[in-house]
């Protein structure tokens, strides 16, 4: 399957529109979903164009991943958090909504489940408080 720069990841890495952003180096952007699945969830993706894990160049991949981990780190400390769940999703069949290349990174505390995905929009006041939350905790 191609990679459609049409996609909504693509726009905000283009800026053309908005994010909560929480990290950025020259290959790895990391900033809040819109619809957390619970307080504090990130998304971390590559800069370059990628679907998903199935094309995504492995120096890409590793740099995501070493950014993800950064970011549940942080995650521990702002939100006080006694886990973390990642997950990644794989074309329509594999849960996609979004076709690039996107590791989600979530906060989670014993006894929460996981609101259902796309189930919640966050405020904007909320979601840019978050993201300063974990800036903070990043430069710690
Ligand atoms: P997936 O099912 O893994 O493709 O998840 C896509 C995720 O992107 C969902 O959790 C959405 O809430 C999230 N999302 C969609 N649009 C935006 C956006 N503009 N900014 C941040 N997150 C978004």
């Amino acid at each position: 399957m191609a990679y459609d720069p049409a996609n909504i990841f693509a726009k905000i890495l283009r800026g053309e529109i908005p994010a909560y952003k929480i990290h950025e180096d020259d290959h790895v952007l990391a900033f809040l979903d819109i619809m957390p699945r619970a307080a504090g969830h990130a998304l971390v993706i590559p800069k370059a164009p990628a679907r998903n894990l199935l094309d995504v160049a492995q120096g890409d991949l590793s740099a995501v991943m070493a950014v993800a981990q950064r970011i549940a780190q942080a995650q521990m400390k702002a939100f006080a958090a006694e886990g973390i769940t990642v997950t990644q999703h794989n074309e329509k069949a594999g849960g996609q909504e979004v076709f690039h290349l996107h590791v989600h990174v979530i906060p989670r505390h014993v006894g929460v489940e996981l609101r259902a995905p796309l189930s919640y929009k966050e405020t904007p006041e909320v979601l840019a408080a978050q993201a300063e939350k974990l800036r903070a905790a990043l430069r710690d």
